[in-house]
């Protein structure tokens, strides 16, 4: 994955139905729930689990370098997001374990949130400067 630093910008957004209580991600017109059209934009937690992962050995996109783990992870709001998990070996990851969201600029400067194990945080930021 070809990237520059990882810093941390907690502006992780999530939308909330003020009809029914749902949250989801990414912003839809309606409430996937209750189809209210009532729903408002939140900051979250940019914490999770990983619910599931794989290890992607061909990219399909020339801008991102295999191997990387791509990963479905479960915000502590609810929503399941599809991101990536850095910093750790995928033989180190387990499902369930926790993650939080860190930011990343990608070739062609689009900022997107990837995630990294809560225990290794201290261990790729040292890595990285
Ligand atoms: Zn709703």
């Amino acid at each position: 994955m070809s990237a520059d630093a990882v810093v941390d910008e907690p502006s992780f957004v999530v939308q909330r139905c003020r009809t029914c209580g749902n949250v989801q991600h990414y912003e839809r017109p309606r409430c996937l729930r209750c189809r209210s059209r009532d729903l408002a934009a939140e900051p979250a937690s940019g914490r999770g689990t990983i619910h599931s992962f794989t290890l992607v050995q061909r990219s399909p996109l020339a801008h991102l370098d295999p191997p990387f783990v791509l990963a479905l992870v479960r915000l502590e709001e609810g929503p399941i997001v599809m991101s990536h998990i850095i910093g750790t070996d995928e033989s180190e990851l387990r499902c369930e374990q926790t993650v939080t969201a860190v930011w990343r600029t990608f070739d062609g400067g689009q900022r997107l949130a990837v995630f990294q194990r809560d225990d290794t945080q201290e261990r790729h930021a040292a890595d990285t400067r």
